[in-house]
């Protein structure tokens, strides 16, 4: 007998999409879009249609296994839960009681985005006074550039794109990050907007769009306050709009703006006066333009400054005065739930030391007083996702380092755990799910067994919480009821929350809460924000904008890919290909290589063989690598993150991905 049951999808992806996941026997053995999601409409993308192979897969961790090899090498034996947790719970004793608490270090990220699973080790670790990880890998800089205009005003509505009168997508690859906003902007140009692509290759995106505009990597504030001297010297600019509603529009355009004329905007950005003016024009004329701002373009030393000048310009050009109009970076649910009655910071014993996400090569290798003596890994691959990976894996591969890994594959990360646990997947273990691209709310319940004796996220923390002694109620909590815990703390957010709906399994509104236009701390747009270093929106190099190796590296999305999850399915490997790095024909002719030839592509961090593609799809100056795969049988270790830095971005302490030069030659 077949039971369909509703759930979302749990990954790294703005959609969060309604799943109904068809289940026999306790065993998934179909998954489709559920066709009442009023967001996704029952479709999926190409990695979650089918995604019962994932469930099912052979690879799936089934008990738990400690090291029974060399470090790195992935060799384990079985062991039960109870030795299991025992061990880890005297090691962690055994070191907090050495070199202290903090010798401890979680490292999670957003392997799933359930608010339960994706957040079960804070109050562990806050009790036992462990370092403290700032999560930091993905766009922190995102946000700090639009807050500092706009503070904390919600976001539009997606799905306002629909209606627009012209679309611009700056920065963002839809095509494999964003594939149901990707549908509404399809929708909008079967309805006769003009969709326009800012970005720095031709992406599959590109294929969307009625016009691409290439600009050079970390260029885009540039670019911004280009467009904004552009509309003051035409007349463009919306000064009704901006006398009325905000502050330092005078003070930038006398301090900043003269400095930005077309021939230095062309210079720093590619983009010719032509090319400028249309998008000028396009976007202070259009009587409902819907400006889209991706992520990428936050992950340059610039990244934070790239943002803010973008916003500044959608307030200048009345992108935000006109019904309709709208600049979008997410949807903006942060006080939604009050996240904190669970994740409980109020346990630590005192505030503990902050270690980035982002430098964890570093700290691994270096940090002292004390170094890190355990790491505990769940909901991420830092062996493959983080940058600097050379220093991260060296890191992992300290004989003196005690690794906990939990997860559902053998992952890189995984092949270097001290003690390897398996965890459920989504459909296996309940969770509260909301969106950063949409205001939509779902509960799920498990639907399906998990395999052998696999554990969900909280279940292991609070296993160790017991074998720890911590005894605070908390820990006593199902994941049930941790979920009407969050629900239970109030927010306006909630205030029409349709709770039987949610319980039910469907996906329900929040309501974004009344409140001032703009809500920042002078109620208006603040193009001039004095409580920032820089008061004003100006233009910041990106940290390879010097530098001696002469290509700019792109670390693209992959469309079958996300981050390093679904590398395990042999069915997206084939259209995924190949890591390999994409040339254009001037740089492969250069250097005499040709699509198909092996190449070693290098800088200062590392070096990475792989196969070259040449395509007029990249500009001259650019390397493109797309996807973070896993290592192979049989080939060198290691991904494009031997060749990402640490480097931080301008604020917020933010990933620079997509801000280093590399160069490429003949392999042997
Ligand atoms: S990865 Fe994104 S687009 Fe694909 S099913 Fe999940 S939420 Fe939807």
């Amino acid at each position: 007998m077949t039971t369909l049951h509703r759930s979302t999808c749990p990954h790294d992806c703005p959609d969060a999409c309604g799943l109904l996941a068809e289940v026999e026997e306790g065993r998934v053995v179909a998954v489709r879009g559920d066709p009442d999601h009023p967001y996704s409409r029952g479709t999926l993308c190409p990695k979650v249609n089918h995604y019962e192979r994932t469930v099912n897969h052979p690879g799936r961790l089934t008990h738990p296994l400690v090291r029974a090899g060399p470090k790195g090498e992935g060799t384990f034996r079985r062991v039960s839960w109870e030795e299991a947790i025992d061990l880890v719970a005297g090691r962690w004793r055994a070191i907090a009681a050495g070199a202290g608490a903090e010798a401890i270090l979680p490292y999670s990220y957003a392997g799933t985005m359930g608010l339960v699973q994706r957040n079960a080790g804070h109050a562990l670790f806050h009790r036992l006074g462990a370092s403290r990880l700032a999560r930091t890998i993905c766009s922190p800089a995102k946000s700090a550039g639009f807050q500092a205009v706009l503070g904390a005003t919600p976001g539009p509505d997606p799905s306002l794109v629909e209606r627009a009168s012209l679309v611009v997508l700056w920065g963002v690859n839809a095509a494999a990050t964003n594939v149901h906003f990707l549908g509404l902007v399809k929708a909008a140009r079967r309805a006769g907007a003009p969709v326009w692509l800012l970005d720095t290759y031709r992406t599959a995106t590109a294929a969307a769009a009625d016009r691409v505009f290439l600009v050079r990597p970390g260029s885009d504030g540039a670019l911004a306050l280009g467009l904004l001297h552009l509309l003051v010297r035409e007349g463009l600019a919306d000064e009704r709009f901006l006398a009325a509603e905000a502050l330092g529009w005078e003070a930038l355009k006398e301090r900043i703006l003269p400095d930005h004329g077309p021939a230095r905007t062309e210079a720093l950005t590619g983009l010719d006066e032509a090319a400028q003016l249309d998008l000028a024009r396009g976007l202070a004329t259009s009587p409902a333009p819907f400006l889209r701002i991706g992520e990428g373009l936050s992950r340059y030393g610039n990244g934070s400054m790239n943002v803010r000048a973008i916003v500044a310009l959608a307030a200048a050009a009345g992108v935000l005065a006109r019904p309709g109009g709208a600049c979008y970076g997410g949807s903006t649910t942060g006080d939604a739930f009050d996240l904190e009655r669970f994740t409980r910071p109020d346990l630590q014993p005192r505030p503990t030391r902050v270690v980035n996400m982002v430098r964890l090569g570093e700290a691994l290798t270096t940090l002292d007083d004390p170094p890190i003596r355990a790491l505990c890994v769940y909901a991420a691959n830092p062996a493959a996702a983080a940058p600097d990976q050379g220093a991260v894996r060296r890191g992992l591969a300290r004989e003196d380092l005690f690794t906990v890994v939990h997860e559902r594959f053998v992952t890189d990360t995984a092949r270097f755990a001290d003690v390897l646990l398996p965890a459920t997947a989504s459909l296996e273990h309940p969770d509260l799910y909301r969106s950063y691209g949409h205001y939509f709310v779902q509960r799920a319940r498990a639907a399906a067994a998990p395999p052998g004796e696999a554990r969900s996220n909280w279940d292991l923390f609070r296993a160790l919480a017991r074998a720890l002694g911590f005894d605070e109620p908390l820990f006593g909590l199902t994941t049930d009821q941790v979920i009407d815990l969050l629900l239970e703390g109030p927010s306006p957010w909630r205030d029409r929350l349709d709770r039987a709906a949610l319980d039910a399994g469907r996906a329900v509104p929040l309501a974004v809460p009344p409140g001032p236009r703009w809500r920042t701390p002078s109620g208006r747009i603040e193009l001039r924000n004095d409580a920032l270093a820089e008061p004003l929106p100006r233009w910041l190099p990106s940290h390879a904008d010097a530098g001696a190796h002469p290509l700019r590296l792109q670390t693209g999305p992959s469309l079958y890919s996300l981050n390093s999850t679904f590398t395990e399915r042999e069915d997206l490997d084939r259209p995924r290909g190949p890591l390999r790095v994409r040339l254009s024909p001037a740089d492969a002719a250069a250097r005499g290589l040709s699509s198909g030839d092996r190449a070693v592509a290098w800088n200062e961090l590392g070096e990475l063989r792989l196969p070259v593609e040449v395509t007029g799809d990249v500009p001259a100056g650019i390397a493109v690598v797309e996807g973070v795969h896993p290592d192979r049988a049989g080939e060198r270790p290691g991904n494009v993150n031997l060749l990402t830095s640490r480097r931080l971005t301008d604020e917020a302490g933010g990933s620079t991905f997509y801000d280093n030069r590399i160069d490429v030659r003949r392999d042997g």
